[in-house]
């Protein structure tokens, strides 16, 4: 097992997180259903569709370029506020990893670490409001933790699906503070946030490509 993530390592990841996605789709929508208006599951998926579509029509030739394309193809295909905010998550690890063409542990963590800045800068919330951003808090701790332990990426990124998925069902117990949950106030706890169950599963699948 390598210790570094090439171009095709990545267009890998990015099919799989596609796939999982889809499969995840109706799951995904029931969830923002109890929460939210129930299409986060669909908006998601196409979103994730219409990049492979764009990396089919025009193949990239290296990773900046390539997740790039990813958050900008999501902001105009998702629209509503899930789109800029997964967007950003892919435009933002762009612009970490500008020039490199491989990506090890310190690079994942810092490119976890600018998308979480960059997703509370734009959209405004704090961990604990019940959104994405907690599991993408304890996926960055859980990075820079092991990337100071000088762990494998294998055991590194095992580690992390770990954590994405605490944080994700630590969603149930939350408030909503931020987007259409907040409209529940006490209403929304008991069940898990949509946008925090797919950055799990983005997260899982590139557990299961490496
Ligand atoms: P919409 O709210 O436009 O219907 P989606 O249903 O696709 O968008 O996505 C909802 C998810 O977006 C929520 O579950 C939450 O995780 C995330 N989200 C919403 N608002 C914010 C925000 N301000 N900051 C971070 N994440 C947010
Ligand atoms: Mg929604």
């Amino acid at each position: 097992m390598k210790n570094e993530l090439n171009l095709d390592d990545l267009k890998k990841i990015i099919e799989r997180i596609t796939e999982t996605l889809d499969e995840n789709s109706a799951y995904l929508s029931e969830l923002d259903s109890f929460v939210g208006d129930g299409d986060h599951g669909t908006t998601i998926s196409r979103g994730f569709g219409e990049v492979i579509k764009k990396i089919k029509e025009n193949p990239l030739d290296d990773i900046s370029s390539l997740l790039k394309t990813v958050g900008l193809t999501l902001i105009s295909s998702m629209g509503g506020a899930s789109g800029p905010i997964f967007g950003s998550i892919f435009t933002s690890m762009a612009k970490t990893v500008e020039g490199k063409d491989k990506i090890n542990l310190k690079d994942l963590n810092n490119m976890f670490s600018d998308a979480l800045d960059k997703v509370m800068q734009i959209g405004g919330a704090f961990p604990g409001d019940k959104t994405l951003i907690d599991s993408l808090n304890p996926i960055v701790e859980s990075l820079k933790e092991s990337s100071s332990k000088e762990l494998s990426l294998k055991d590194a990124v095992s580690l992390v699906e770990i954590a994405a998925l605490e944080g994700a069902e630590s969603t149930k117990d939350m408030i909503g503070k931020k987007g259409r949950s907040k409209y529940l106030g006490e209403r929304s706890i008991g069940y898990q946030d949509a946008g925090a169950t797919t950055m799990y599963l983005i997260i899982k699948s590139i557990n299961d490509s490496i």
